[in-house]
């Protein structure tokens, strides 16, 4: 075989398109590959010896000319990202392009050469890809403004308990101040002591309805969650005040104790006092026929090491070793958990309770927004004595404690960051 035939052969085998413009002389193609037919369904007959402008549109030619000139200009290999070129029957191909200027000795022609790779499916697939991922995006979206939906069904469920209970711890300070007002509308004697205290005691008594009135309409307030640097003992003291009512009234004993120092938690208020409230009213419930109604709500800091050894994989999964974390327990003497229902608390709709008494949402909503601090919620049975243990795992810091969630996932492979994360 001749030196020639043996070089046009090679070529027509490549799997790239190649091309030769000669650049004296209005860049007519001197040579097109079978590949470059292939690519671009022009046969070399029609090619060789027509310049862009006589084989693709104007708009397209234009391009590849100031592109060549570049290359002829510069003197050197040039590469084209991307190119796109529509073929005769209307398909549109993705080229990815390498120009290379090449003096021919033998005739003394400068030459551009070109190198063109398909990479038409690449790009089918990355556009594929980046619409899967936007649909991806969508669904997460709808699956968070879903939950933030439930959360906020279970709370109202939650108002519906609390209202009466509420109602009754304003009525007190109401009948005080009802007292206060009949002493002195039969005048102020500027002489009588009792003035001062009377007025104290109904002012205390304005300050108690407004607090407990207050503290309903911040609980039912429909917020994304934003998680700030809280002390837990005044989340609990907000918690405390509205089942007030629900604990006297069941004659529950309640002992909260605190570690000094204990550090702050990053929550949100209002959701992660629907989950205390839901714990409460659990363990409230769940003693409705014990003998003794005791309930210890205890919080400790541990680093993870120690939490490491007590909990399951889920724990490290989500915290880091030796992140500083707050356990808070809220601890029963009721009834406890029967071994059969052991692994379905958690699940939507799972209760033991009357019709009308529980929705069985309460648990897997406060499980969800427990996750969303980036925190964990258990729920089991005492080791040694009648009841049940709710443990709550929060960080203490604001970047620990991070929940895999779908977007992370799709940020992994660098995809757009779309994700809105204001309701999360
Ligand atoms: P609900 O309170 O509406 O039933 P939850 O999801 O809050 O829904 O609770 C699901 C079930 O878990 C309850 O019906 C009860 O059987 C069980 N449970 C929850 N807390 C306790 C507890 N402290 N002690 C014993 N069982 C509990």
């Amino acid at each position: 075989m001749e030196e020639h035939s043996i070089v046009e052969s090679v070529l027509d085998n490549l799997p790239v398109a190649v091309f030769a413009k000669d650049s004296t002389s209005s860049f007519r193609f001197v040579l097109w590959n079978k590949k470059q037919e292939e690519v671009t369904t022009i046969r070399a007959t029609k090619a060789l010896g027509r310049n862009d402008y006589d084989l693709f549109a104007q708009e397209s030619a234009d391009y590849f000319r100031s592109v060549d000139e570049a290359v002829i200009k510069r003197g050197k290999l040039m590469k084209v990202p991307e190119e796109i070129i529509e073929t005769e029957n209307g398909r549109e191909v993705h080229l990815r392009t390498v120009k290379i200027p090449v003096h021919d000795k033998e005739t003394g022609r400068l030459l551009v050469v070109g190198i063109s790779e398909d990479i038409t499916e690449q790009v089918k697939s990355r556009e594929q890809l980046e619409q899967l991922n936007r649909h991806l995006l969508a669904t997460n979206k709808e699956l968070q403004e879903t939950q933030m939906q439930l959360i906020q069904a279970e709370k109202l469920e939650s108002i519906g308990r609390l209202a009466a209970g509420v109602a009754h711890e304003v009525k007190n300070p109401l009948a005080l101040l009802l007292l206060g007002v009949d002493y002195l509308s039969h005048g102020v004697d500027p002489d009588d002591a009792n003035v001062d205290t009377i007025l104290q005691q109904m002012r205390g008594a304005v300050d108690r309805a407004d607090r407990i009135v207050r503290g309903l309409v911040d609980f039912s307030s429909q917020r994304a969650l934003s998680r700030e640097a809280t002390e837990l003992s005044r989340v609990l003291d907000e918690v405390l005040l509205l089942t007030k009512h629900e604990l006297t009234r069941s004659n529950t004993q309640v002992t909260v104790k605190i570690e000094d120092d204990l550090p702050m938690v990053f929550l949100d208020m209002s959701k992660f006092e629907q989950v205390l409230i839901n714990l409460i009213i659990n363990a409230v419930h769940a003693m409705a026929d014990a003998s003794a109604r005791q309930l210890t709500i205890r919080a400790r800091a541990e680093s993870l090491e120690d939490v490491a050894k007590n909990e399951g994989a889920r724990t490290r999964e989500v915290f880091r070793r030796g992140d500083r974390v707050v356990i808070l327990e809220i601890i029963d003497t009721g009834c406890g958990i029967a071994p059969s229902d052991t692994g379905r608390l958690f699940d939507p709709f799972f209760t033991t309770k009357a019709t009308g008494l529980g929705t069985g949402l309460g648990l897997s909503v406060a499980r969800r927004i427990v996750e969303l601090h980036g925190g964990q919620l258990t729920l089991r049975n005492r080791a040694r004595q009648r009841g049940a243990i709710a443990r709550l795992t929060l960080p203490t810091k604001p970047g620990t404690g991070k929940v895999r969630t779908k977007p992370n996932s799709a940020e992994e492979l660098k995809m757009p960051k779309e994700i809105d994360t204001s309701g999360a």
